[in-house]
């Protein structure tokens, strides 16, 4: 009974852990070093919380020359006139003619000298001038100035898809590859991962995790038997990624979901949270950089968008002190996933996206408040990008936990805009808009007049009436926020 008890506290201190020579040793890790042009992965131990390199291994590589004097013990390495000497079972290296104090004696087991991680930089790096960088607890060193980029990664549970966002500062490469029930996220240079592994599980997650133990980066994703598709978007140049995972489809109005496959709180208006207030607004002046949108001889649909916006942005600001952030605010191109990326990472509670129509008929001059819809047609996988502004995208479905407050938050639109425009329409409109349909928030996307239109286009070019539809815009806002529809994320 005694012995079975300890085995099993002994197997509660990790599978990997076991009892070595007194010593607590831990399972031999696979680090990474980084050089600018190449990289060396060493097996390090970790013995009572340290974590020990080869350190032959490592000047090898380096090319730094050594001495192993077996019957001494010591190994002494050498660099120009300098020379760094170090004794089995010595906390003490002799540089030159100083003494240098590492955290943990150095070791020797097998032929290998086993040095504390801290001699890079206590001894190394004085003796070669070779910098080396790593943080506590991460398995990977960077040496001298390689360059790697923070990696950030999020999961999100989105109704009937789950969504992994890589973000980094940098344009990256990545790759999908699926291994039977794992989805592997390659990427083509060092990057310095914010976390190792991420706490996100669900119906078709079991794990995600960094792994770059062979020295090539990528992230593991153990999936379900749930999961029957899956899509890689890059977005922002390349800085932002989205793994899209996806299930059996559901219909929206299946009246029994299979057990196993709870439905997606969207379709059931019920379950929305009431009665919170809008705290962050995203606009998205619509188009940027060589896309200029829709033109008139008056004025470019871009200029317009980032012109109202910016007018908005204050009288949102101002009315309900609400935190405001535009997508863009300069004259600079962005695409759809990017646009959408800014309001779901900001946890906005409203998205607006700004256009102004184009219509081949000059007497047009109408107004429209959309509101996603999914294309429910054929192709539910497979449509390619097509029509107005390129805009269908139709395999995203974050939009539809919020589809109710959207439609509400039109409704309010489409009131303020009637009233303080009279004579003019704002028709409430569904279209499979992509940068709608990957908002994890109530979104819309206005589109005003018809830039074709002369008398239109004189309109929307006049500061003073940008100022009013603003105002007309933050009213209906402010109607929404105090609405049970607003919904908080
Ligand atoms: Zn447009």
């Amino acid at each position: 009974m005694k012995l079975i008890r300890i085995a099993i506290s002994l197997a509660a201190l990790g599978a990997a852990l076991f009892f070595f020579g007194g010593l607590i040793r831990a399972a031999d890790t696979n680090i990474p070093i980084y050089f600018p042009n190449s990289k060396l992965v060493v097996k390090a131990e970790v013995l009572n919380r340290v974590t020990y390199l080869p350190i032959k291994q490592v000047i090898e590589f380096m090319g730094i020359p050594y001495t192993d004097a077996l019957a001494l013990e010591t190994l002494t390495i050498r660099s120009g006139n300098s020379r760094l000497l170090m004794t089995k079972n010595s906390a003490l290296v002799s540089y030159n003619d100083q003494i240098l104090l590492l955290p943990s004696p150095i070791l020797r087991e097998d032929g290998r000298w086993l040095a504390p991680i801290e001699f890079l930089t206590i001894g190394l790096t004085r003796l070669t001038g070779t910098e080396f960088r790593y943080r506590a607890g991460a398995p990977r060193i960077y040496a001298e100035n390689v360059d790697a980029p923070e990696l950030e990664m999020n999961a999100q549970t989105l109704g009937p898809i789950t969504r992994l966002t890589l973000r980094c500062s940098v344009p990256l490469n990545v790759e999908l590859k699926r291994d039977d029930q794992r989805a592997i996220l390659a990427i083509d240079r060092s990057v310095d991962p914010f976390r190792e592994r991420l706490d996100h599980r669900d119906r078709m997650v079991r794990s995600v995790v960094f792994d770059d133990s062979d020295g090539n980066a990528k992230i593991v994703v153990d999936t379900t038997r749930d999961v029957t598709d899956m899509r890689l978007t890059a977005a922002d140049n390349n800085r932002v990624y989205f793994l899209d995972l996806f299930t059996k489809r559901e219909p929206v109005t299946e009246a029994v979901p299979p057990p196993a496959l709870p439905a997606a709180p969207a379709a059931r208006p019920d379950v929305i949270p009431a009665e919170r207030k809008v705290r962050v607004v995203v606009i998205d002046p619509g188009h940027g950089g060589m896309d200029t949108g829709a033109k008139s001889a008056a004025i470019a649909e871009k200029d317009f968008t980032l012109a109202l916006a910016r007018k908005l942005r204050s009288a949102l600001q101002t009315r309900l002190g609400t935190t405001v952030l535009l997508t863009r605010d300069s004259d600079v191109a962005l695409d759809n996933e990017a646009r959408s990326a800014v309001a779901n990472n900001n946890q906005a509670n409203l998205f607006i996206s700004v256009h102004a129509g184009y219509s081949t008929n000059k007497t047009d001059a109408g107004s429209s408040v959309f509101v996603m819809k999914e294309n429910f047609g054929e192709g539910f996988t497979t449509a390619s990008a097509t029509g107005r502004d390129q805009l269908f995208l139709p395999w995203y479905l974050g939009y539809r936990i919020h589809q109710q407050a959207s439609v509400s938050a039109a409704n309010f639109l489409q009131e303020a805009l009637s009233k303080a425009i009279p004579g003019s329409k704002f028709a409430v409109r569904t279209a499979p808009l992509a940068v709608l349909s990957s908002a994890t928030m109530p979104s819309l996307l206005l589109e005003m007049g018809n830039l074709n239109n002369p008398m239109n286009a004189q309109t929307l070019t006049d500061a003073s009436f940008q100022s009013r539809l603003a105002a007309t815009i933050a009213d209906a806002v402010q109607r929404f926020s105090e609405s049970p529809q607003a919904a908080a994320n």
